[in-house]
Parts: structure tokens; C-alpha cells; sequence
């Protein structure tokens, strides 16, 4: 017999609790340990390569229909512990977990509703995509096949203030149909099917920044691909 058969035995007094539904807790809960463990892995490896500073960034991902797990506001995210991290409905309200959750979560729940294909969404400051998010340059994306084909296109969103309601403002009119973003005077925001995703495409954009700014400072033309 299996466990789920021997345990709705075990509790076949209690009505309503079937095998089915023991099996979607189990379901549910390894899900959420995984996700919590990978929300983690990815945090601890993006802040080693300066994604991060101090307390900053965040990041989620999608449980289900209705809720999210995030990082936590005020930890700095190479700390971060599966506990730590937060779940929400799509409202925001907190659901499970101690601390609150990123003060940057009404951009991420303008992600969830808007964009049923994403389950996933990274929000960094590496110090490259900063510099374009604040310099009057753009961001050349055609120098480079991995840019042009992971990237596709860049928007700059307006300077909104971190955390208020004009983020996922500026965010909407570019949201159906792009991936990555930089954030003026800011930081980059990289939507992903599933976190190894947004991480790549962080990490393509944060690559890209950073050769672009090497080969403004060399002067001189700039190769475009063909
Ligand atoms: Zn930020």
C-alpha cells in the first residue's frame, strides 16, 4: 500500500480528508521547500557577483494561482535562509512567514496578474545596468548575438520612487510584451517561465552593460552584428 493510502486509512475518520487531498499537501508542500531552497541558492550567488548591496533587491516566484513566495525586506540577501521568505496571495496580504515582505512587492504582484507565463521575477542593482539606468547612453544591445537574442529589447522605465505605486505604473505599458527592463536612476527588473530564467536573462543584461560601458571607454566605432 502506499504511504498516502496507509495515511487516509490511518485518518479515514476524519471526513473530507481523502488520498487525493493528502497528496496535494505533499504536492504543495516539497514544492514550497524547493522553491524556498532555489529563492535562496539564486540570492547567495547573485549577491557573490555584486547583483546586490546591502539590504537591496528582490526576489519571487509564483506557488500557485494565488500565491507567491518572496524575499523578506531588510535582509541582505547572501543571509537569506528558507525561513526567512514570505508568502503572499496576489493581493499582498501575507499568508505564511514572520518577517514582511519585500517593499518592492507591488511590482512583482503587477508581474503575476498581468502575466500568466511568468513564475518568476529578480529585481538587482548590479552596478553596470545602474550606470545605464542612469547615464543618458543607451544600452546597445546589437553588439553581441547572446544580447540580441536573450535580451530581444530593453525598455527604460521612467524614474518612479522604489516601492510606490508609480513602479508598476511605469512598468504596465511594456509589461505584455517584454522580458527585461532597466529602471531609470535605478536597477534592472528580468522575468523568467521559472527563476533560472530571470536569473540568465539578469545576468545577459548585466554582461551586456558591462562590456558596452569597456567599449565606450576604449572610444573609437563599435561593431554591430549582422
Ligand atoms: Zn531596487
Amino acid at each position: 500500500m502506499s504511504a498516502a493510502g496507509k495515511f487516509s486509512e490511518y485518518i479515514d475518520d476524519m471526513s473530507g480528508f481523502s488520498e487525493d487531498l493528502f497528496c496535494d499537501i505533499v504536492r504543495k508542500s516539497t514544492e514550497k521547500v524547493l522553491s524556498q531552497t532555489e529563492i535562496c541558492t539564486i540570492s547567495h550567488l547573485l549577491y557573490s557577483k555584486g547583483f546586490f548591496e546591502g539590504t537591496s533587491g528582490n526576489i519571487s516566484r509564483r506557488l500557485s494561482d494565488d500565491r507567491i513566495l518572496i524575499t523578506p525586506s531588510g535582509k541582505a540577501k547572501n543571509t537569506l535562509i528558507p525561513e526567512d521568505l514570505i508568502i503572499t496571495d496576489l493581493n499582498g496580504s501575507v499568508i505564511e512567514g514572520e518577517g514582511k515582505p519585500s517593499s518592492e512587492i507591488k511590482m512583482h504582484l503587477a508581474v503575476y496578474r498581468k502575466r500568466a507565463d511568468i513564475n518568476a521575477v529578480i529585481h538587482a542593482h548590479p552596478p553596470y545596468s545602474v550606470a545605464y539606468c542612469i547615464s543618458e547612453k543607451s544600452l546597445d544591445l546589437s553588439v553581441m548575438a547572446e544580447a540580441a537574442m536573450i535580451l530581444e529589447n530593453v525598455p527604460v522605465l521612467k524614474y518612479a520612487r522604489p516601492s510606490t505605486d508609480e513602479v508598476p505604473e511605469h512598468l504596465d505599458p511594456y509589461l505584455a510584451t517584454n522580458n527585461v527592463f532597466l529602471m531609470e536612476n535605478h536597477g534592472l527588473l528580468a522575468l523568467g517561465r521559472n527563476l533560472k530564467e530571470a536569473q540568465y536573462r539578469a545576468e545577459t543584461l548585466e554582461f551586456t552593460a558591462h562590456v558596452n560601458s569597456i567599449v565606450v571607454s576604449m572610444g573609437g566605432g563599435i561593431k554591430h552584428i549582422k
